[in-house]
């Protein structure tokens, strides 16, 4: 049962534009245009396209063309990541202003080889839930001219949530109402547990993160119906949004489609990509059958 809102449903389909769908999307793209109908509400598209080294024109219009052969309308026009840079500058500085976000300089080796130093003399270092290991903190401790000097001597640097200041600063338990195929009800939020989570990447404007949070209040989306992968994320996402103000959806985490490995499709999987299936001669009415709704 989804609970009613009191403003006009709007639900969304946020894909990347970094390759081809695959029945996983096919699954989420009808499930939130399914339910905006049931609700009465809108359907949005979002290109989450803020890597703009692997979003390519040529994917959002095979995104476009798969949607449109599933027998999906969308509102016009469509939100690009690209386009709101700005919003997401601004929510990172109001941040920064809070002293809630610091410029972060180990790269990924530097962060694997501390990682590895510590896991080495018999401590295991934390993960985050997607199995990542946590931020040392060891920038979050710099002082601010040690900060200032390396900024100005054009040193390559990402920003991160000071996730212990944060948590704070919201000074309350978070939760978020969830109705999906996993845990349903009132769940409590655990930002803690993913560290100082990247705000700003080094090699790409905004982050994940960052830009989902924006992005879902910029749309008014009301109701965010997304995988189960992205279940725990959710946690940062309720943290930002209390920080910034924003308004906090209802949450369907639905569940996946796997590989015949058992593991979550990828965008290479030729055999279960839309295109490929509709090569195949598959219909939409099949595709619907093949995810199960
Ligand atoms: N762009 C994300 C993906 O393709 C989805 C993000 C979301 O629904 O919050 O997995």
């Amino acid at each position: 049962m989804i609970p009613p809102t009191r403003q006009r449903p709007a639900l969304r389909f946020a894909p990347s534009p970094n390759g081809l769908l695959h029945l996983g999307h096919a699954l989420s793209a009808l499930l939130n245009a399914d339910m905006a109908k049931a609700l009465g509400g809108r359907f949005l598209l979002r290109m989450e396209d803020i890597d703009l080294t692997r979003c390519t024109p040529e994917f959002e219009q095979a995104i476009y063309q798969d949607l449109d052969w599933l027998g999906l309308d969308w509102e016009r026009p469509v939100r690009r990541q690209s386009d709101h840079l700005g919003d997401y500058r601004t929510a990172l500085d109001s941040l920064i202003e809070r002293d809630l976000a610091y410029p972060a300089f180990m790269t990924r080796g530097e962060v694997k080889a501390h990682v590895a130093r510590q896991e080495a003399n018999g401590s295991p270092w934390p993960r985050d839930p997607d199995g990542a290991p946590l931020y040392p903190p060891v920038d979050r401790v710099l002082t601010g001219d040690e900060r200032r000097k390396r900024m100005e001597a054009g040193s390559r640097h990402a920003w991160r949530l000071d996730m212990g200041r944060a948590i704070k600063q919201c000074g309350k338990p978070l939760y978020w109402t969830e109705t999906g195929d996993g845990d349903t009800g009132e769940i409590a939020a655990d930002p803690q547990d993913w560290g100082d989570v990247v705000l700003w990447r080094s090699d790409a404007p905004s982050s994940y993160h960052l830009s989902v949070t924006v992005d879902d209040a910029g749309q008014g989306i009301t109701h965010v119906v997304r995988g189960l992968d992205l279940f725990h994320a959710t946690s940062v996402h309720r943290l930002l949004q209390t920080l910034l103000g924003l308004p906090a959806p209802i949450y369907h985490h639905h569940r996946l489609i796997l590989g015949p490995d058992g593991r979550k499709l990828s965008k290479s999987e030729g055999d279960t990509g839309l295109q490929e299936l509709r090569r195949h001669g598959q219909t939409s009415a099949d595709i619907r059958r093949l995810v199960g709704l």
